[in-house]
């Protein structure tokens, strides 16, 4: 079966429990557009060479389609079709006001220079810029994509439509992930962690009486998200001012350490002066002991797949917060999930990402510039709301909480074919 097909599965199997008719299913599983392109880029030794690129439009019966594009040598349509639809999932969960999207160019952007990335992404938005828009289609970083390529993306476009996006700061809202200084939200760059870090206490709040605290935490990868989750897990504290949580082991690509209390400041300035977490502050562990081990909760926030049944029998964590985008694969969850472990899903866990980034297309929207008190504020009441939700449809369905999402991202899609 292809990724894509799998993925609408997932959306059938929880539609059960809400007698979904099959000619709703047909529009939630079919995607509204496919754009594929060729893109020729003049390289710098004066030779085109012609790239292929994509924009998966799912679904917009909430708003513009939303999401990332992705530059990397596997980039497939088929894959960019499954992320389009787990997009529409996602904000569908998180009550954001936009559909689903995803795309992406078929390159190592590492394998270009700086001059040769840009022309590309240049070349690229050209050839999609009559299917995006602030209203139509909004893209955002992925795999290798960063502020400065969504900064190009922005511009680019503006001067497609025949303005400046000086001229317009509404048109900056064609694409999110920008710089600060550029129409970015300060909050952004945090905001997927914290959104993780407000989901998992929202939930041990409603399991209290169950646990005894600190509850440990193993983190996989620390980049964005895992350095920011752990921060705002190290400094949560109980209502008796006790830590919440005590991080006993974080790893990067190169492997990791386990120790008793881990300050994730501490693990970040040794990674930035050794290129990757050291032993210094730890006990060395590889990438695979670390999912493996004796802890409360475990966090992948790296890689996807990385809980399979070749592991999962191995697991000893009560409690999964997937921060990273499919880390648990479809065999993996149902073992996981017949053995009492509450895994919270890739699609509640790390939709503070898109959240954030909703925000800052209506900062753009309305020409408003939000300070990072408010931002926060925003997404606590966003993930609080998402959590509440999912876990009532756990509740009253008794399914897992993954089955609880789609069931509650049915529900608004639902609502909004009726309106
Ligand atoms: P990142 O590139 O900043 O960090 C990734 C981290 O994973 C790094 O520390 C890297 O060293 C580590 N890593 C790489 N290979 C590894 C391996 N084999 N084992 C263990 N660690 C490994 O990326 P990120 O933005 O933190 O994203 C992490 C995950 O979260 C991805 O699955 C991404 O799709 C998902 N996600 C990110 C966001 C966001 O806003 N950044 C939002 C939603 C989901």
């Amino acid at each position: 079966m292809n990724i894509f097909k799998e993925a609408t599965e997932q959306l059938r199997e929880a539609s059960k429990y809400i007698k979904t008719p099959e000619d709703v299913l047909a529009v939630l599983t079919t995607a509204e557009r496919k754009l594929s392109v060729s893109i020729p880029v003049t390289m710098d030794d004066g030779t085109r060479k012609l790239f292929h690129g994509y924009r998966m439009q799912h679904n917009s019966l909430l708003g513009p389609y939303k999401g990332g594009l992705r530059y990397h040598p596997q980039v497939n349509e088929d894959e960019a079709q499954a992320l389009a639809f787990w997009m529409m999932v996602k904000n569908a969960v998180v009550n954001v006001p936009f559909g689903g999207g995803k795309g992406g160019i078929q390159v190592d952007p590492k394998s270009l220079s700086p001059g040769e990335l840009e022309r590309l992404t240049r070349s690229f938005v050209r050839r999609i810029a009559h299917v995006i828009g602030p209203t139509i289609d909004v893209p955002a970083p992925d795999v290798n994509t960063t502020a400065q390529i969504m900064e190009w993306i922005a511009d680019e476009y503006a001067r497609v439509v025949g303005m400046t996006s000086d001229e317009s700061s509404t048109l900056r809202a064609v694409v999110t992930g920008k710089p600060v200084s550029y129409g970015g939200s300060e909050g952004r760059e945090e905001a997927t962690g914290l959104g993780g870090a407000t989901v998992l206490k929202n939930i041990l709040l409603k399991k209290e009486g169950e646990l005894t605290y600190p509850l440990t935490v193993a983190i996989q990868g620390f980049g964005n998200v895992g350095y920011f989750l752990a921060q705002y897990l190290y400094k949560a504290r109980t209502s008796d001012d006790q830590p919440m949580f005590h991080i006993v082991a974080v790893s990067d690509s190169k492997g990791g350490i386990t120790a008793q209390a881990l300050d994730p400041e501490k693990v970040m300035a040794d990674k930035k002066e050794n290129k990757s977490i050291s032993d210094k502050l730890g006990k060395r562990i590889t990438n695979d002991e670390i999912l493996e081990l004796d802890v409360d909760i475990l966090v992948p926030a790296a890689l996807e797949h990385v809980i399979s049944k070749v592991n999962v029998h191995n697991i000893k964590a009560n409690i999964i917060l997937e921060m990273a985008n499919g880390p648990t694969t479809k065999e993996a969850a149902q073992i996981l999930d017949d053995n009492g472990c509450m895994v919270i899903p890739d699609i509640l866990a790390n939709s503070g990402g898109v959240t954030g980034s909703y925000f800052e297309w209506e900062q753009n929207m309305k020409g408003q510039t939000w300070t990072i008190e408010h931002y926060r504020r925003e997404l606590h009441t966003y993930m609080t709301q998402a959590t509440d939700e999912v876990w009532g449809a756990h509740k009253k369905h008794k399914v897992s909480l993954r089955t609880a999402a789609y069931i509650v991202a049915i529900q608004r899609l639902v609502a909004a074919i009726d309106r």
